[in-house]
C-alpha cells in the first residue's frame, strides 16, 4: 500500500498526533455499526432506544438492548486497526484517541491515553443521583436500582439529545487543537460535537486524515481521504512509520 509523500512528511516530524474514532475501527471486530445494514436490533433503529426518553418510557427493553450489546463485545476482541494504534502510541511522544465507541477495545488493546467521548458501555451510573456502578447487573431480574436515592441504574453512555462529559470534551478539542496530524478513522462524522473536532484540528494548522471505505461529510474538507477498511490501513501505515522514525 502506498501513502503520499506529503503524509510521510508530516509524519517523520510529528510530535503530537490525535485520532477521533468511530464505530467502524470496531466493525472488524464484529461489532456492528449504527449507520450500517447491520443497525437494527429487533426492529428498532438504535436511535430509538438510545435516549432517556426510551428509558423512561420501557427502561426493559433499553437494557436488554444495552445488555445484548454488552454481552456481544464482551465476546469479541480488538482488531488489526486497534493494535496499530497501540503501535502509534508508542512511536509518537504525544499522542491521544479520542474515542465515540463505548466498547472499551482501544484499552484492551492496550491504549494508554483514551479520551472517552460517549461513556463506556461496561459502567453503568445511577439515572438521578449520577453514582457510577462498576458491576454487571443481571437485568433479567429486574431494572437495578440506586442503593442511595432509589433511582433506577442505566448505562453510562451519552444518548441522544444529552451532553457529552464536559472535562472529556474539553480535554478532546485541546488536543485536537494541538495535534499535528489528526486522523477521522470510521466515523460517519455527523454526530456533533464530536464531528467538529477534525475542523478543530484544521483550523489549528494539522494535516487531517481520514480513514473510511466511504465517503463521509468530512471527506471534502480532510486533507487526505485514505478510503478503505481501518484494519488494513493502519498496519500498513505502521509499516512506513517505523522505516522512518
Ligand atoms: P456510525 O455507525 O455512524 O458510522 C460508522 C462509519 O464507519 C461509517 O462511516 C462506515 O463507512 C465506517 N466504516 C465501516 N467499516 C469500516 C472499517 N472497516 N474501517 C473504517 N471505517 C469503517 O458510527 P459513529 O460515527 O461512531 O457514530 C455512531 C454513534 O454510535 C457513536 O456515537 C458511538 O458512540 C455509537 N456506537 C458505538 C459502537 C461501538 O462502541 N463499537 C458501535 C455502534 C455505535
Ligand atoms: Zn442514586
Amino acid at each position: 500500500m502506498e501513502f503520499s509523500e506529503r503524509l510521510l512528511e508530516r509524519l517523520k516530524v510529528a510530535y503530537t498526533v490525535g485520532v477521533l474514532t468511530g464505530a467502524g475501527i470496531s466493525a472488524a471486530s464484529g461489532v456492528p455499526t449504527f449507520r450500517g445494514k447491520d443497525g437494527l436490533w429487533n426492529k428498532y433503529r438504535p436511535e430509538e432506544l438510545a435516549n432517556f426518553e426510551a428509558f423512561q418510557t420501557n427502561p426493559k427493553l433499553v437494557w436488554e438492548w444495552y445488555d445484548w450489546r454488552r454481552k456481544l463485545i464482551q465476546q469479541v476482541k480488538p482488531n488489526l486497526a486497534h493494535y496499530a494504534l497501540v503501535d502509534m502510541e508508542r512511536i509518537f511522544p504525544e499522542f491521544a484517541i479520542i474515542t465515540q465507541n463505548v466498547d472499551n477495545l482501544h484499552q484492551r488493546a492496550g491504549n494508554q491515553h483514551v479520551i472517552e467521548l460517549h461513556g463506556n458501555i461496561l459502567r453503568s451510573k445511577c439515572s438521578r443521583c449520577g453514582k457510577p456502578y462498576l458491576q454487571e447487573f443481571d437485568v433479567k431480574q429486574g431494572i437495578p436500582t440506586c442503593p442511595d436515592c432509589g433511582g433506577l441504574i442505566r448505562p453510562d453512555v451519552v444518548w441522544f439529545g444529552e451532553t457529552l462529559p464536559e472535562n472529556n470534551l474539553h480535554q478532546a478539542q485541546e488536543f485536537a487543537m494541538a495535534s499535528e496530524v489528526f486522523f477521522a478513522i470510521g466515523t460517519s462524522a455527523v454526530v456533533e460535537p464530536a464531528a467538529s473536532l477534525p475542523y478543530i484540528a484544521k483550523g489549528n494548522g494539522a494535516y487531517v486524515v481520514e480513514i473510511n471505505p466511504e465517503d463521509t461529510p468530512l471527506s471534502d474538507a480532510a486533507d487526505e481521504h485514505l478510503k478503505g477498511p481501518a484494519d488494513q490501513i493502519l498496519p500498513a501505515l505502521v509499516i512506513e512509520l517505523e522505516k522512518i522514525r
